[in-house]
């Protein structure tokens, strides 16, 4: 079967490698007779399923001791609601606004009665740069301060971690984790939907520092306190085995493939191969902040809805799908995680280069 170049930005492509071995253990996994999807999440097979993954994102992250790493579910937009019901101790929080998501974060905070102050926002400019953070706008009462570090919709990313002052710092890094190497111990909480750069959707992944969890009051229920998740080893109730699984493949592809410091090699030369030709042209434009540009989302316009439409139409011809930008921005956007081969995006500028030719 064909398959085409999926620049989705998520649920998004997987490795090649990784769905062929899901497939030829689809029906009987191993010796177990039955499809992991079938096994019970208590069973012995299943239970190696799930610590291999864990120990293979711990060792992949390089993760410390002293922190948890949990499978949970509800999305990254159940983390929206969790982290200030969990993390609430003077009511104070603060939070940038890079987006949609990070709206929907605050629109959460306050919901549940946080005093919330939004530090910064790119939102006079449709979020196409990602604020400048001082110090000194850093309460260090705040029980946190809330960044998102990959920001889908626009293609914008953090380039540099903002100083907290020793405030946690909480991220959502829902389209960007395993891109590059990261420094967990900077953070309090990273949080990840897995359905872009990690396997399909179903799970949530949640790496937290160990004091951060049992916090949370009386009232908040069982589900979303950490503490729930974090002393039963993310099997308080039935986890997304299947998802999990996959991740674990994804994991194991990573480690095979260089691991973090390989991927942060291959995304910055996929992204350099996009970013390079949208500056030498004037036909298409990228409308984010160089120093903020993304490594995963790569947003660009043509100069009308016409010649967008025309140009998204076209990819779809020759196999790239999945190119139109999000609804609240219009023109294109490349997503290129991880499992985007490099020749996908070469194809891609290919595309482009012929497509600017043509309608110049
Ligand atoms: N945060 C970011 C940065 C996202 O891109 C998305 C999904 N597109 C979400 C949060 C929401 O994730 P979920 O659908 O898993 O709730």
């Amino acid at each position: 079967m064909e398959r085409v170049y999926n620049f989705s930005a998520g649920p998004s492509n997987l490795p090649v490698e990784v769905l062929e071995e899901a497939q030829a253990g689809l029906v009987a996994y191993k010796s177990s007779g039955m499809s992991v999807m079938e096994m019970s999440h208590r069973s012995a097979d299943y239970g190696q399923i799930i610590q291999e993954a864990k120990a293979d994102l711990i060792d992949l992250m390089n993760i410390p001791d002293d922190y948890e790493v949990l499978f949970l579910q509800g999305g990254a937009s159940l983390q929206f609601a969790m982290i200030p019901m969990n993390l609430r101790k003077n009511g104070k929080v603060q939070y940038v606004n890079t987006g949609a998501w990070s709206k929907k974060a605050i629109a959460e905070a306050k919901k549940l009665g946080m005093e919330v102050e939004v530090i910064a926002s790119s939102e006079d400019s449709v979020f196409s740069y990602i604020p400048k953070i001082d110090a000194s706008m850093i309460d260090e009462d705040a029980d946190y301060v809330y960044i998102t570090s990959n920001n889908t919709i626009y293609g914008t990313a953090y380039n540099t971690l903002p100083n907290t002052k020793g405030v946690t710092l909480i991220a959502d890094m829902s389209s960007d984790i395993l891109s590059k190497p990261v420094n967990v111990a900077d953070y309090g909480i990273i949080f990840a939907g897995a359905q872009k750069n990690m396997g399909p959707a179903g799970l949530t992944v949640v790496i937290i520092r160990k004091d951060l969890i049992g916090n949370a009051a009386d009232g908040v229920p069982t589900m979303m306190n950490y503490k729930t998740h974090a002393d039963a080893d993310s099997m308080f109730n039935t986890p997304p085995t299947f998802s999990i699984y996959m991740a674990g493949l994804v994991f194991k592809w990573l480690k095979k493939n260089g691991g973090l410091t390989g991927m942060q090699k291959i995304n910055e030369e996929k992204a350099a191969i996009l970013y390079d030709y949208l500056d030498s042209t004037d036909f298409y434009r990228a409308p984010v902040a160089k120093e903020d540009r993304s490594l995963m989302n790569v947003t660009f316009v043509c100069e009308s809805d016409e010649l967008n439409a025309a140009f998204i139409k076209g990819a779809a011809e020759k196999g790239m799908v999945n190119l139109k930008g999000h609804r609240s921005v219009g023109g294109m956007r490349a997503s290129i995680y991880n499992a985007m081969p490099v020749e996908g995006v070469q194809t891609l500028v290919e595309y482009m280069k012929e497509f600017e030719a043509a309608n110049k």
